[in-house]
């Protein structure tokens, strides 16, 4: 049975728009895996050491057949085929791709852990998945609702529709 999956995406680097169009594109292709809905698209100010150019964000729902781990190998798959190099950590990147929620699922291991643990921290993660998901709950009965009253939109700008309208990166 295919299981409801939240994904956060963000890149900085060569041509951000066209990398997310990339990824949402590789997504659809994934086996057993259908995307239900893309959120509108953010800018973000970048976290991290350096100056760095910004983000763009976006957050998308799919119904998925696989497992967490084997949905967490694709979607590094997917950062690597777009040149993702893990050299800084928070450094600028072509390709980030987070598991943020995984049906009502809490798993904590070396390689995953799911609720992604910088969700409630990151306003460029819960104003996208509000768009898309504004009654959602975390397993732990968090309200995503009362997360985001507590966050600011400082330093994020939502994009036009699905932010390809116009934009190319
Ligand atoms: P990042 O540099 O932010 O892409 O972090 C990548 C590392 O985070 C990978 O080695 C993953 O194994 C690990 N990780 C842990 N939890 C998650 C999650 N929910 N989604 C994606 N990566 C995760």
């Amino acid at each position: 049975m295919p299981v409801k999956v939240y994904l956060g995406l963000g890149s900085n680097l060569n041509s951000p728009a066209r990398q997310i169009k990339a990824a949402l594109k590789a997504i659809t292709k994934l086996q057993g895996t259908q995307l239900v809905k893309c959120a509108p698209w953010y800018q973000s100010i970048a976290i991290g050491p350096g100056s760095q150019p910004p983000y763009i964000n976006t957050v998308v729902e799919i119904d998925t057949v696989l497992k967490p781990r084997i949905l967490l190998n694709a979607l590094q798959r997917i950062e690597t085929q777009q040149g993702r190099k893990r050299i800084v950590r928070w450094g600028p990147r072509t390709l980030d791709i987070d598991i943020l929620l995984y049906a009502n699922q809490t798993l904590k291991t070396r390689q995953l852990e799911v609720p992604h643990p910088r969700i409630s921290a990151r306003n460029f993660v819960l104003y996208p998945l509000a768009d898309i998901a504004p009654k959602i709950r975390l397993p732990d009965g968090t309200a995503l609702a009362r997360l985001l009253a507590n966050s600011s939109p400082e330093g994020i700008v939502r994009l036009d529709a699905g932010g390809s309208g116009g934009r190319t990166g």
